[in-house]
């Protein structure tokens, strides 16, 4: 549906990528669970490995419902293309593996997914990469720490704990200035909240296993691509501007144009690094997409309404969540988030790790779980949990302090949530 892009989000959410199928008609998108396809005869099949035709070859590479799904990312981010891939993770080191290499750097936002510093801080180095970490809200320090080997500025739209908003506009005019891709990591958020392609980002990288598919079932994740940035003006990209070895020196941007990041991510990242979704995950995460919008209102209203309750309760220390005007970010919530500031926040409970513990242990509606984005509440105590191994200055860091814990708010009764924070808080503040 890219010729038609006058489509409203809820319009696009049901119909972008999900053409009647040509064999059978079937409404929805078959899940076409097949490994390989046959191809029409011996020059097809030459024409499809040299890049000279699109279609399928290979469900390491591409797969229908796959591409069904990537087409609907795409347009719901205002993308020129997407890559799906098998974990939210997965998309972070696929979206970097084209623009990195030995000695080079990304420059971090400080508050990020607790998963995602470790891959920036630990794993990333294997391959001879590092992130320099910077709080994003100081922009002269994003601009000193850009050096000669940055090869991109990676942040959170919504980023949890802290709830945290971030400046995406600003970042991205430092990352123009320096002639370098900016990453919009936009799990918390969704696209129904924020669109960072128009703030300015070059990428958008997804963790589909959260708000996307919604309701807890498959793991997955994005690359979508704005289709702006100009790599072959830059010497900063050989991945993408020079020849391409494994494709008879093809180069990715002057054959792709706009499509380049995307063409790349398929038959290079997909076809070595292996990082596939599969098409069952891809058609849970359909799905679930076609009622985000809907999802996301009642999930921003019933966290709007349940932080509410939380910060006047006196068993409480505070609630961060950018949705209370009592928080520092309140102000971007209109700028960058102007349907809600997501549905996600930490709280911190009079009484510290042991009352945490008990809150934790005596709700009945909320799931205790290391998940977020699910119709369900979820709660977790970080300091006992994901964040068990790390010093208490990196829990503090990382918001996640012994007397904080996280919330996940659902699509259920706000009232029935409040009810069952009440006396859950009770038992463990008693
Ligand atoms: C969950 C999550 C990830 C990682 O995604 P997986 O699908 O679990 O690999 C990355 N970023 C954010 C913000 C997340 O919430």
């Amino acid at each position: 549906m890219t010729d038609q892009p006058t489509y409203g989000f809820d319009t696009l959410q049901v119909h972008a990528g999900a053409r009647p199928d040509p064999a059978t008609g079937a409404r929805q998108v078959p899940i076409y669970q097949t490994t390989a396809y046959v191809f029409r005869d011996a020059d097809h099949a030459a024409a499809l490995f040299n890049l000279q035709e699109v279609g399928y070859i290979y469900s390491r590479l591409t797969n229908p419902t796959v591409a069904a799904l990537q087409e609907r990312l795409a347009a719901l981010e205002g993308g020129a293309g997407a890559v799906c891939c098998s974990s939210g993770h997965a998309a972070q080191i696929m979206a970097l593996f084209p623009l990195m290499g030995p000695g080079k750097n990304v420059v971090a936002s400080t508050r990020l997914y607790g998963g995602t510093v470790t891959q920036f801080s630990q794993t990333i180095k294997r391959f001879g990469w590092s992130a320099k970490f910077v709080d994003f809200d100081d922009e002269d320090a994003v601009r000193a720490a850009i050096d000669d080997d940055t090869r991109a500025i990676f942040g959170e739209a919504i980023a949890n704990p802290g709830g945290y908003i971030m400046d995406v506009r600003a970042i991205a005019d430092i990352a123009d200035a320096a002639g370098i891709p900016l990453i919009i990591d936009n799990t918390s958020a969704t696209p129904y909240l924020c669109r960072p392609i128009e703030h300015g980002a070059t990428l958008v990288v997804h963790s589909t296993t959260k708000f996307l598919t919604g309701n807890g079932t498959v793991t997955g994740g994005a690359i979508i691509d704005s289709g702006r940035f100009d790599w072959a003006a830059s010497d900063k990209f050989p991945s993408l501007s020079e020849p391409e070895p494994a494709y008879h020196g093809l180069k990715f941007a002057e054959t792709f144009g706009p499509l380049a990041f995307t063409f790349h991510g398929i038959a290079v990242g997909l076809r070595d690094l292996g990082m596939t979704m599969n098409p069952q995950a891809a058609h849970y995460t359909l799905m679930g997409i076609e009622t985000l919008s809907l999802r996301m209102e009642r999930h921003v209203a019933n966290a709007e309404k349940v932080a509410a309750w939380l910060e006047q309760d006196d068993r409480i220390e505070g609630v961060t969540y950018a949705g209370l005007e009592s928080s520092p970010y309140f102000g971007r919530v209109a700028k960058v988030c102007p349907k809600g500031a997501g549905a996600l926040f930490t709280v911190a409970v009079k009484g510290g790790y042991d009352a945490c513990i008990k809150l934790v242990d005596n709700l009945e509606i909320f799931s205790h779980v290391a998940n977020l984005g699910d119709t369900r509440s979820l709660i977790i105590h970080s300091a006992s949990t994901t964040h068990r191994q790390l010093t208490p200055e990196q829990q503090e860091a990382a918001g996640a302090r012994p007397g904080v814990v996280r919330i996940s708010i659902g699509i259920e009764d706000a009232d029935d949530l409040i009810a069952d924070l009440d006396q859950a808080l009770t038992k463990a503040t008693a």
